[in-house]
């Protein structure tokens, strides 16, 4: 018998569990540790921090789930893993060892960063459903007496989708109250142009972007490096093409939201081969720690090289479709060495987005997400609004029900109308 434990219970963790009790042996003993005792459905919170969704919309509580399906919870969260000794230092003091290890413990948010980045200093966040509920009190008030917003990603992120989603969510919501016309936007990014995402652009996302924003009314600014941010007011250094210094702007703001660049949680960090500089987990390609080969890692925790260098730092986005194909290559390869076979199944890492932009939308289809690639795609119109509410709906119905097979895949490939990717 085998005890697999579980760290994190976000799209990663939560996938993880469900795959691995499938595809472990009766007797093998699954838990999950997570440091909340909810699942929280991060692609909504842009939803949430415009108050067109609640938290109750986007959480489950995670235990009743887990019992039914025989997985063991704890909430405490992970204070320190100790890879030599195999266990976790839980933050309430208790240890838990393990056989086998799934990091999945999504990323810490870097907003020390930056001076006055951060929603305990002067900038919304949607990255977490505490804070996306504190930007939705912010919007409320914001929509009272309205005036110009910042919205972009600083230099170092990773995840550039959710800005875009956020700038034209938002700008939707101003258009229903009639009051867009009192909000100047401007989108400050690190991306040497719109559309990259980190990825050197999907398809034609540069122009499809490019051209969102200027139906929108969206100024943008790229190879920016936001240098400081007061309660007012954001401070930006535009690049030029090799990172030079090319202009400064001092841009004015009544509402700021400005993705963090990424690291990896303290529980993890500076444990050497394990983490990288940064704290995100060295893994093979099946996805198994080269050093501490009973660990393995899923989800935005997992070290990936920047895919270019970019004239301001820019990372690779850690996506869902390719985070569950991550999730069934590990299920998959921790059942080969329970059987005493070595680990075979890698991860295919393709990319499908669908990018809300609150009445039509972008989708992006990339196989595999990192260039050179099979296939490069690109579209966008009303159906992908219409595609993310159901694609939600039916994300939501799955964690709460315990769904093992994985819902990014099965509705995407619905949605399309094939029946498996090839590439
Ligand atoms: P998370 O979902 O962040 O989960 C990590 C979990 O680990 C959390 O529950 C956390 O509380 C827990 N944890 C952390 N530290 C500890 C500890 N010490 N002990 C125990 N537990 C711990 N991707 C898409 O494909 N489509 C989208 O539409 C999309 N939208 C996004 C919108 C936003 C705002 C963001 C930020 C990302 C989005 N992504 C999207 C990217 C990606 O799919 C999500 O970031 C996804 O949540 C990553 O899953 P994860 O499991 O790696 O991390």
């Amino acid at each position: 018998m085998a005890h697999i434990v579980i760290l994190g219970a976000g799209l990663g963790g939560l996938s993880m569990a469900f795959a691995m009790r499938k595809a472990a042996r009766q007797d093998d003993r699954v838990t999950v540790v997570s440091d909340s005792a909810f699942f929280h459905f991060v692609p909504s919170n842009p939803w949430v921090a415009v108050n067109w969704r609640t938290r109750g919309d986007v959480s489950v509580e995670l235990k009743p789930v887990l019992d039914k399906k025989g997985i063991g919870f704890d909430a405490a969260g992970a204070k320190r893993v100790h890879p030599e000794r195999r266990e976790i230092e839980l933050a309430d003091g208790k240890v838990l060892a393990y056989d086998f290890l799934v990091i999945a413990t999504g990323p810490k948010l870097a907003f020390d960063e930056i001076e006055g980045l951060g929603p305990q200093a002067n900038t919304a966040s949607i990255c977490h459903i505490d804070h996306a509920e504190q930007a939705a009190r912010k919007w409320a008030e914001f929509v009272e007496t309205p005036g110009p917003i910042v919205v972009g990603a600083v230099q170092g992120a990773s995840c550039y989708g959710p800005a875009y989603e956020y700038a034209m969510i938002m700008d939707a919501d101003l258009r229903r109250r009639k009051i867009r016309d009192r909000v100047a936007m401007t989108f400050v990014t690190a991306e040497p142009y719109v559309g990259h995402l980190g990825l050197g652009g999907v398809g034609d996302s540069k122009g499809m972007l490019e051209s969102a924003m200027r139906e929108h009314d969206i100024k943008w600014i790229c190879n920016a490096k936001t240098t400081r941010i007061e309660a007012d007011k954001i401070f930006v250094t535009e690049c030029d093409d090799l990172g030079q210094e090319r202009r400064r702007h001092e841009l004015p703001f009544r509402f700021c939201m400005m993705l963090p660049a990424f690291k990896g949680v303290d529980a993890v960090a500076g444990i050497d081969k394990l983490t990288n500089a940064r704290g995100f987990v060295f893994i093979d390609e099946f996805q198994r720690n080269p050093t501490y080969r009973e660990i393995y890692a899923v989800g935005v925790c997992v070290a990936i090289a920047p895919q270019e260098t970019t004239p301001v730092p820019t990372g690779v986005p850690k996506t869902g479709f390719m985070i569950e194909s991550m999730v069934s290559a590990t299920a998959e390869n921790i059942r080969a060495v329970l059987d005493g076979r070595e680990p075979s199944t890698r991860a295919t890492w393709n990319a499908i987005c669908l990018a809300d932009f609150g009445d039509r939308g972008v989708a992006f289809v990339a196989l595999p997400q990192i260039p050179p690639r099979n296939l490069n795609w690109s579209s966008e119109g009303k159906w992908v609004h219409v595609a993310k509410i159901g694609f939600e709906k039916y994300f939501m119905h799955r964690m709460r029900t315990g769904a093992t097979e994985p819902a990014y895949e099965r509705i995407l490939l619905d949605l399309l109308g094939v029946k498996k990717l090839k590439g």
